[in-house]
Formats: C-alpha cells, sequence, structure tokens
C-alpha cells in the first residue's frame, strides 16, 4: 500500500511514535498527542498539507532499509543482530551514573565524555515532564546534573526525533539518545535533512522489546493504589539493577513499589504497541553504539548494573576507545554468543517476524517493507512447528482483535474523544509541540 498521509499509517497501526513526521513537516502542520490506548500518535489538518510527503519518506514505521555494512563486522552476529564490530561488558565509572542508571549506565556516561572531554553541545534524549510526571518529553540535557536526572528507562511512549529542531540550533555536535525506531528515524532524516549530519555526533540506540502505552502506566499505578495526579515521579527500573519500579507520591514523599520482574512481565508488556510486535530491529542496529542488559547469567541480588555494548560504527568504536582510555567507562570485551543468551525474546521476535508479516499479507492488511534484515534466513532457523506457530498465531490475533480494519482515521474521529476507559485521562494529551 502506498501511504498518503501520517493519519493512515496510524490507522493500519504502523506508527511507533517517534515524533520524525511532526518535525520534518515543512507546513507546522503535524502534532503529537498521546493517546492512553496506543502511544504517541500523530496528526494534522488535511487543508494545510501541501501531500510533499516528506513525514512518509522519514517514517521508520512503514519502510527500512539497512545501510551498507561495514566489512569488518562479527558474520555470525550479522542475520540476527545487524552489524557489529566489537561487543563489550561494563558500567560508567561515575558510581552515581552506574547506580541510577537502568543497566550499568552506560549509555550515559558515554554522552557524558562527549560533553566534558569531546565539547559536545548537548545530548538530545528523553526526560520527564515536570508539571506532568506521567509523560515524557524531549531534553537537551548540557551537564552531568541534567543527564543523571534523564537516566533510566522510561516504558512509557516518548517521541525524541520531535525536537530535532533543537539540535539544528546547536553551534556544535551532539549526542542523540533513543529506541531503535527513533534512531532510525533520525537516519532516515539525516538523508532529507543532510544539515543534521552536521549536528548529530554520534548515535547512542537502547535495547527495546517495545514500547508500552500510557494505559499501560496507569494500569501500574492502580495495582500501586496511586491515582495518577497522585504521582510525583515514576521511575520504571534503575536505582539497583534492574532496580525497582517505585512510584512517589506528592506531599508525603510516601513511595510504593513494585518488583522490576512483575511491572514488565505481568503489566507493561501487555501494553506494548502493535508495530513494535513487527520490530525487526530491536537493538538499534542504525546506531553507533547501542547498549542493552547483559542477561546471559543470574543476577545476584544487590549486584550493581551492567550493560551490554554493541560497537556498529567505526565512530562508534573511536568514541567508545576513547570514554574508556578516559575512565569514563570500565569495560571488558565480550563474546559474539552472549548476545543471543542475553536478549532471548528480541532474538524470538525476529525469527517470527518473516512468519509475521507473510500472514498479515494473506489477510491484505498492509505491512511495513523491510530490506536487509535476512528475515527469511532468520525464519528457516525455526522448527516447522514455530514457523506454522508464528503464521497461524498471527493469523488468530489479527482476526480476533479485528485488526482486520483501520482505526479510524483521528479527524473524523476526533482526537479528544479518544477517552481513557478509566477516564483517567480525559482526553489525549498534547505532546510537547514544537
Ligand atoms: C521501552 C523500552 C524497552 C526496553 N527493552 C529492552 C530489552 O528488551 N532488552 C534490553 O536489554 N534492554 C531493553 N531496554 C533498554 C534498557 O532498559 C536500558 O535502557 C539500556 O540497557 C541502557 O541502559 P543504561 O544504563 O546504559 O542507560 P541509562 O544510562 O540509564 O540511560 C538511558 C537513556 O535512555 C533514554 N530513554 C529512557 N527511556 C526512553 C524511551 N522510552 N525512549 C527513548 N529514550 C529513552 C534516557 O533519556 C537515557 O538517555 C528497554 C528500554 C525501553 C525504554
Amino acid at each position: 500500500m502506498k501511504f498518503k498521509s501520517v493519519e493512515q499509517i496510524v490507522s493500519w497501526r504502523l506508527c511507533m511514535g517517534c515524533g520524525a513526521c511532526a518535525y520534518v513537516c515543512p507546513e507546522n502542520n503535524i502534532r503529537l498527542v498521546d493517546v492512553p490506548e496506543l502511544g504517541i500518535r500523530p496528526y494534522s489538518d488535511p487543508a494545510k498539507c501541501k501531500q510533499c510527503g516528506e513525514c512518509i519518506k522519514v517514517c521508520p514505521g512503514v519502510e527500512l532499509s539497512h545501510k551498507p555494512f561495514d566489512n569488518r563486522v562479527i558474520p555470525e552476529l550479522l542475520s540476527s543482530w545487524g552489524p557489529i564490530l566489537e561487543i563489550w561488558e561494563g558500567y560508567a565509572a561515575d558510581t552515581e551514573i552506574r547506580f541510577e542508571g537502568s543497566s550499568g549506565g552506560a549509555a550515559t556516561a558515554l554522552a557524558l565524555f562527549c560533553l566534558e572531554e569531546k565539547n559536545f553541545g548537548g545530548v538530545l534524549h528523553t526526560g520527564t515532564k515536570p508539571e506532568a510526571p506521567l509523560q515524557n518529553v524531549p531534553v537537551l540535557s548540557r551537564c552531568r546534573e541534567e543527564l543523571l536526572a534523564r537516566t533510566g528507562s522510561r516504558y512509557s511512549p516518548a517521541a525524541p526525533c520531535e525536537k530535532l529542531g533543537r539540535l539544528q540550533e546547536s553551534d556544535s555536535s551532539c549526542v542523540f539518545i533513543g529506541k531503535p525506531c527513533d534512531v532510525a528515524a533520525l537516519w532516515k532524516l539525516r538523508a532529507v535533512k543532510p544539515m543534521l549530519d552536521d549536528k548529530v555526533g554520534l548515535t547512542i540506540s537502547i535495547f527495546c522489546g517495545g514500547t508500552p502505552s500510557t494505559e499501560g502506566t496507569y494500569n501500574l499505578l492502580d495495582m500501586l493504589g496511586v491515582k495518577p495526579e497522585e504521582a510525583e515521579e515514576i521511575r520504571y527500573r534503575g536505582r539497583g539493577w534492574p532496580g525497582a519500579t517505585m512510584v512517589k507520591l506528592k506531599g508525603n514523599k510516601q513511595i510504593r513499589q513494585m518488583s522490576y520482574e512483575e511491572s514488565w512481565g505481568t503489566v507493561l508488556s501487555n501494553h506494548t504497541q502493535f508495530r513494535c510486535r513487527l520490530c525487526p530491529d530491536s537493538t538499534g542496529e542504525f546506531a553507533d553504539i547501542s547498549c542493552g542488559d547483559p542477561w546471559y547469567r543470574e543476577i545476584e541480588p544487590g549486584e550493581l548494573g551492567r550493560s551490554l555494548l554493541l560497537v556498529r560504527t567505526e565512530l562508534g568504536r573511536r568514541i567508545l576507545h576513547a570514554a574508556m582510555n578516559a575512565g569514563y567507562v570500565k569495560l571488558e570485551k565480550g563474546s559474539p554468543e552472549i548476545l543471543a543468551a542475553s536478549q532471548k525474546a528480541l532474538l524470538k521476535r525476529r525469527r517470527n517476524l518473516f512468519g509475521r508479516l507473510l500472514s498479515m499479507r494473506t489477510m491484505f492488511i498492509p505491512t511495513p517493507r523491510f530490506s536487509g534484515f535476512s528475515l527469511g534466513t532468520n525464519w528457516k532457523s525455526l522448527s516447522l512447528f514455530d514457523k506454522l506457530r508464528s503464521f497461524l498465531g498471527t493469523f488468530y490475533r489479527i482476526f480476533m482483535r479485528g485488526r482486520m480494519i483501520p482505526l479510524k482515521p483521528f479527524e473524523k474521529q476526533g482526537v479528544r474523544r479518544l477517552v481513557h476507559k478509566s477516564g483517567v485521562s480525559p482526553m489525549a494529551t498534547e505532546c510537547g509541540g514544537k
């Protein structure tokens, strides 16, 4: 299907909410809203749209093709994990960053190195909205304190590409940190806006098993007996490894918490976006460096955080080695096997994807176009039973959940009528704007 508008992409559930379309629209006509059941979604005024197609061109939700690979990549990892030059395991040398970070604080430590030692102008990443602590906003951090305040994974919608304009205003190069889809969107954007090349000095991707919608956070709060308006701060993990999910209440500052395993495993993972289940790139293949968890072994109680780092480009390699030499990160070389052992769910999704897409195509449902991800090769590695299961399981779920038909376009349905069923959010919340 040839998409003509972002609303069409949203209605076929292929939007991941990265915000690239809002940034690129030359008419400034695309706004983002957080629809609690879905995620961050764009909508535009059709009367103002000049049909230039820029928003479709940069959308990683509908098309993603791999860049040519560096010929030094680790060959046995290429088909399942994309280009990887080196694998490292370790942590931020700054003990506070390591403790506050999601895994070992490596993403923050590398960004801090760029700020302090490489004269970078800032780090564009994700923080919380001060007046609405359940919401995420793109932020430009310029010092250690700001970076530290924005450590930790936010398991709720975030659209860092929306604010790429902040990089354009910067006098020097900046770091961009985001999920794989955010980094892929930035990669596509650089092709249509080459001036970004001068401003993006390093891209860091965090691994991602899927973004839960805001409804997931509401359900978490519900289980903790907290009303959304009572929450002053929510930390999904970090402050230990993986750390607990913690909600600080306003006023009395009481803290309610549940284990990371319970919050992700029983609540948040049930709210991941539909398009995330069709993701071919969970580990940031378009980034210079990607960071995740080295979960190939049991974590001892009280163990301090550790990160698994994948160097994906020559630029990433140079910066990682320089940060290591300057003492910002403490790392040791990892062997290729630890990746699959650490990220079993992400590997399973990649292997099933070909069957899922095939199933959708037989139902005449528009699917994203991917190339360079070896999806056929990955699918072939499944047993006959698993192949059938991925094909028929997708068929069954799509049929049972009525996903053969598109969502109603926003302009007809009215964004303001997308009400959260618990009544917590009276309307879809407007995101940061331009
Ligand atoms: C939705 C989601 C799913 C994830 N799934 C997996 C997984 O399956 N396997 C795995 O190993 N790791 C997963 N992670 C990543 C993992 O939780 C850590 O973020 C990663 O290991 C980096 O840790 P760190 O200590 O180096 O990061 P930190 O130093 O703590 O820095 C984290 C950085 O990520 C940014 N960030 C936080 N939330 C978001 C967001 N929602 N969108 C964009 N940027 C954000 C912050 O602004 C910060 O710059 C997921 C993260 C998210 C947000």
